[in-house]
């Protein structure tokens, strides 16, 4: 284990997830099967829905612990120097010797059509062990995040240690969900699409969500977010009220990572912020992810404390 950065306990965060490198190729379309075309460029980026909003919070001020595995490799390195320097608490994160750092490999076309493999590697690794090793932190903690990206039993252990509030993404969206994970965090938080998987019911406008929502709650969930890029976001919960907090306009220009910018200011501000009710929090948290979209990449774009106008 590599120790860093931050070690306070107040205010904190754990999230429990992925960390995985993205490498984006950009073509002039996709390749048929079995073609080869050449593309404009390759980029390679920090990525894995659970270090990027780790980073999101932690770009914010969060006082942010990171649970998650990388391989022995360079690139698992790399991982866990980058997350020390964006000040991501790394004494969690777990260098895997039998297996390599989970990579994302993305092919994009000039429409905006994409292929992706991900391939989970050390990820599929992370373990109740490596959870219940991190049971202090994750017992103090203010706020625990936790994703799909990462085997769910892991998931679950990290619920049953927490004391404080959880946020469940379901992201990537699975079949037959554990209903524990629906039913264990304080909010269970899904973009449209996933939404329509976990409820199998359409959901392609605002009053689809409402919907789908409910269903959510129906199987369990106490508090329900659905994110609905430009529009903002849903915020539903087990008394019956619903509410739609509205994102500012902004001209977008890459909306990869909406979802984990917009998780991580959550976090921070359920976290820091205890004197805001979950709607404020919800509009702060749009007013972070929106901002994002106006910049190129993932955690390069999440924005610090100054885009809330308040230190
Ligand atoms: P991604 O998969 O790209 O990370 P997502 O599908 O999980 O994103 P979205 O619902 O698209 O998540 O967006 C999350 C939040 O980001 C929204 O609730 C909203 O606050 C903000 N957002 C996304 N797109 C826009 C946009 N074009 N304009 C303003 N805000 C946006």
């Amino acid at each position: 284990m590599i120790s860093s950065g931050r070690t306070s306990t107040s205010n904190s965060i754990v999230v429990v997830g992925s960390c995985m490198i993205d490498f984006i190729s950009y073509a002039p379309r996709l390749p048929k099967s079995g073609e080869t075309i050449k593309g404009s460029k390759c980029v390679t980026h920090f990525g894995g829905k659970g270090a990027n909003q780790a980073v999101a919070a932690a770009k914010l001020g969060g006082n942010v612990t990171m649970v998650g595995r990388v391989g022995v490799d360079d690139w698992g390195t790399r991982y866990i120097e980058h997350l020390k320097h964006l000040n991501v608490n790394t004494d969690h994160v777990k260098i895997t010797l039998d297996a390599q750092t989970g990579i994302a490999q993305i092919i994009v076309a000039n429409s905006g059509e994409n292929l992706i493999v991900i391939t989970c590697g050390a990820n599929d690794k992370l373990d109740e062990k490596d959870v219940v090793l991190a049971d202090t932190v994750i017992k103090a903690a203010d706020v625990l995040v936790l994703q799909l990206e990462t085997p769910p039993e892991v998931a679950i252990k990290a619920l049953e240690l927490c004391k404080g509030i959880s946020i469940l993404n379901g992201a990537p969206a699975i079949a037959n969900i554990d209903s524990k994970l629906l039913s264990m965090p304080t909010i269970f938080c899904v973009n449209e699409l996933e939404a329509a998987t976990f409820t199998g019911l359409p959901v392609k406008s605002e009053s689809d969500a409402r919907k789908a929502g409910v269903e959510l709650l129906n199987k369990g969930c106490n508090n329900v977010i659905i994110t609905l890029g430009r529009q903002g976001a849903l915020l539903m919960s087990k008394t019956g009220k619903t509410i739609h907090v509205p994102s500012p306009v902004v001209a977008a220009v890459d909306t990869t990572g909406a979802g984990d910018a917009f998780i991580g200011a959550l976090a921070y501000l359920l976290a820091n912020r205890k004197e805001m009710s979950m709607e404020m929090c919800v509009g702060l948290a749009c007013v972070a992810a929106a901002d994002s979209v106006t910049r190129p990449g993932t955690q390069r774009s999440f924005p610090g404390i100054e885009v809330f106008g308040m230190s």
